[in-house]
């Protein structure tokens, strides 16, 4: 059986940029006030792998609480995970100690989804995108005053902002241009790959196309590498090469974007795109909406089995026994559902 880590398929000759294997985050859960001890734990991620490629997009959707900001941040080892490997090129981040870890900060950035909190409202714009530069300047070269303003006039421009606007504030800015900052913030030291953790929800439905197509410019001019974590599935739809679904810290399916929105494996996946709305008023007026029945499990208990066996409507008794293997069903198409290859994936029926 191929390794869920390595996916097969026609765009596999491509050179893999990320790779995790196994990765879990679990956070204790601790009582008593003085003498504290561990009496479980919230596994907000659990057992996760894929591959992400050079120059392509992965897109992450779920709902909240599902782990996959905890995923983005356990990958830039910013929370460092519970168990699991992570590489990045050859470089195993997990086994790394924080000073060769920061030798490698500048290939990788973070994106985060509050524009307004994520800036320092008493530096100017110039400061907030040079920090990167001041920070490891030292480990790469010492830049000079002019060199780090034209840098930060040139990224300037690369976001679509003003260079003339170096000297302003934060709060000077729309949310829309503040997320811009954001992002010439973020490619300052030149990385390769960048995680963005929901950049546009926080924006007006108006701005959020704009950023998306800013993301997608970028990437065609500096040939970066996305995680792209988001809820709403159409901009993960316009943006992803490749999609991946979390459910209660697992991955439920993991498919190239069409293939993944036209025809989902897995129930779960069904349950979201069905939600998707079809641009289409005729298509639209016949869309069958399927709603998902009960609350979301709490990720300290998860249910034994199936972890979305709770909710499903195709679930049977094997559900609540066995884990289903997350495994290849078709070509580079990823599924965790034992009946995921029947006739061609678990269908859920017209009421
Ligand atoms: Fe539903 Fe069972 Fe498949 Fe889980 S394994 S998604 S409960 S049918």
């Amino acid at each position: 059986m191929p390794d869920p880590a390595t996916p097969c398929g026609a765009d596999n000759r491509k050179e893999i940029l990320v790779r995790v294997k196994g990765l879990k985050k679990h956070f204790p859960i601790l009582r008593g006030l003085i003498w504290q001890r561990q009496v479980g734990a919230v596994k907000a991620v659990d057992d996760v792998s894929f591959d992400i490629r050079r120059g392509e997009t992965l897109g992450v959707v779920g709902e909240s609480g599902c782990g996959k900001s905890t995923t983005g941040r356990a990958i830039l080892q910013l929370q460092r995970p519970s168990a699991g490997k992570i590489f990045l090129g050859d470089q195993e981040l997990t086994a790394l100690g924080e000073p060769e870890l920061r030798k490698l900060r500048p290939r990788m950035q973070m994106i985060f989804q509050d524009s307004y909190d994520s800036l320092n409202p008493r530096q100017s714009v110039g400061q907030i995108i040079a920090e990167p530069m001041v920070i490891h300047g030292d480990q790469n070269r010492t830049l000079s005053r002019q060199h780090m303003r034209n840098r930060v006039a040139e990224l300037l421009d690369l976001v679509g902002l003003n260079p003339n606007h170096i000297s302003r504030f934060s709060h000077e800015f729309s949310g829309g241009q503040r997320q811009r900052i954001n992002i010439a913030r973020a490619l300052s030291l030149n990385p390769e790959f960048i995680v963005c953790d929901e950049p546009i929800s926080a924006l007006d439905v108006s701005i959020q196309a704009q950023v998306v197509n800013l993301f997608k410019d970028l990437q065609r001019r500096l040939g970066l590498t996305y995680l792209f974590i988001a809820h709403d599935l159409s901009m993960v739809q316009h943006i992803s090469d490749r999609v991946a679904v979390m459910y209660l810290g697992r991955i439920m399916e993991l498919a190239d974007r069409d293939e993944l929105f036209d025809a989902p494996l897995h129930p779960y996946t069904q349950c979201l795109m069905s939600a998707v709305p079809i641009p289409d008023p005729k298509k639209e007026r016949n869309r069958r909406r399927i709603t998902l029945t009960g609350e979301v499990p709490s990720p300290a208990h998860p249910p034994r089995g199936c972890v979305f066996h709770t909710r499903c409507p195709l679930a049977e008794d094997i559900c609540s026994d066995k884990t289903p293997a997350y495994r290849e069903i078709l070509p580079d198409h990823f599924a965790a559902c034992h009946f995921a290859d029947d006739k061609g994936g678990s269908r859920i029926q017209e009421p």
